[in-house]
């Protein structure tokens, strides 16, 4: 399998070049949701759940139901739970990851495969957490301003898609070339789309049951153990 690789420093600049490895050529790359799937418990309803009260629960189960977009949700969110900065801290400071994550990334970086991290949730989070863990993975999110308040501003918004802070879907669309096996791994209702345009999915929860829902089919994932053992198979031919 010739199996064509981003390496070395080149690793996320999209700049490709071919190692052998026998037959066929392939590209792959992944591309990760965060909360929930990197971390074990989802960021953002560990704020809602500190910060938060019913009314600002209603407004997320209408984000769930698709019934309003993220940037009003978030902004909405925002308004109302007066975070300081020590409460995002706080969120980084505990919010633990896959077991099995570092390894995954290990692996898929030494091999010279991007890895991608797209949430719709903070930025600041993501960035706190991977620095905590001595991971580095690009990431691309919604991102929080803090100054006597948090607003927030959505760099990665997809006009065409307008229900996404950070459109996922469009993101991989620029991220992978067309050939690029797009591998992704996702919970929730952020990775529907994005997901469904993917050639290999790992779901679990409602991204696993959207996926029944809509027959498509998918790999059902508990840890990224079970990623890394699938992965060897590929590797391996
Ligand atoms: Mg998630
Ligand atoms: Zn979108």
């Amino acid at each position: 399998m010739v199996v064509t690789a981003v390496k070395g420093k080149d690793l996320y600049s999209g700049k490709l070049e071919t190692w052998e490895a026998g037959g066929m050529s392939m590209q792959y790359a992944f591309f990760v949701d965060f909360d929930g799937t990197i971390t074990l418990e989802d960021t953002c309803d560990m704020l809602l759940m500190r910060y938060g009260n019913s009314r600002l629960w209603g407004i997320n189960e209408q984000w769930e139901n698709k019934e309003i977009s993220t940037r009003e949700c978030i902004t909405n969110c925002l308004a109302e739970m007066r975070l300081t900065p020590e409460a995002i801290h706080q969120v980084v400071r505990e919010a633990a990851i896959d077991p099995h994550f570092k390894s995954f990334l290990a692996m898929t970086q030494e091999q010279g495969y991007p890895v991608y991290i797209v949430s719709d949730g903070y930025a600041q989070i993501i960035q706190g957490v991977l620095a905590r863990e001595c991971l580095q993975v690009p990431y691309y999110a919604n991102e929080l301003h803090y100054d006597d308040h948090y607003t927030v501003s959505f760099p990665h918004f997809a006009k065409e898609c307008g229900r996404c802070g950070t459109c996922k879907t469009s993101l991989i669309k620029q991220l992978a070339k067309p050939g690029v096996h797009r591998v992704y791994l996702g919970d929730g209702t952020s990775d529907f789309c994005a997901a469904a345009g993917c050639d290999t999915i790992f779901a679990r929860g409602k991204l696993a049951q959207y996926c029944r829902a809509q027959q498509i089919p998918y790999r059902d994932f508990q840890s990224f153990q079970e990623v890394l053992l699938w992965w060897e198979t590929v590797t391996k031919g």
